[in-house]
């Protein structure tokens, strides 16, 4: 499903939460790409990805579980579990791994690489994707003989808001 395209980096700060007409477009796009693959877009798919993009900061599996009782009556985890899979499995939704987190995946191609400045002091997660690996680290993953699936990354450190206060 990922595909590599030419080189791109686009970057968008993730804590500016989707407006109402952006998630309507979103839910639109998607339910249309599941029709066009073949794949079910269930009413909890659909509320979690609303849930996480309406989100300012990236959302714990138990935040994104307790909002989708407000669309869905009493659901249990594998509920959430399963849609937040779905959703990471089509490059829609990505995780944070040092947070624990999920967040809205910032861009409509799909990338093999997800690169995440996360600031350490506010919480917000910048996405960036480079869909090639540098060459510096291409040629010491080439030299090991490894076989790379995918080259995600999260760079610590303090977003521009966060180093103005300080
Ligand atoms: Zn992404
Ligand atoms: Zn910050």
């Amino acid at each position: 499903m990922i595909e590599a395209g030419k080189r791109t980096l686009y970057i968008r700060a993730m804590t500016a939460a989707l407006s109402k007409s952006d998630i309507a477009k979103l839910v639109k796009s998607t339910a249309d790409f599941c029709t066009a693959n073949g794949l079910r877009f269930t009413d909890s798919r659909q509320h979690v990805l609303e849930i996480v993009a309406g989100a300012k900061k990236p959302m714990g599996a138990y935040d994104i579980l307790e909002a989708l009782g407000k669309f869905i009556d009493d659901p249990k985890p594998p509920t959430a579990y399963r849609a937040i899979e779905f959703l990471m499995e089509q490059g829609l939704v990505h995780r944070i791994e040092s947070l624990n987190a999920y967040v809205l995946c910032d861009t409509d191609h799909r990338h093999a690489g997800s690169q995440f400045m996360v600031c350490d002091s506010c919480g917000t997660v910048i996405e960036a994707h480079l869909c090639e690996l540098p060459q510096d680290l291409e040629s010491h993953v080439k030299k090991q003989g490894f076989h790379l699936k995918k080259w995600d990354a999260e760079l610590h450190g303090t977003c521009r808001n966060c180093t103005i206060d300080s």
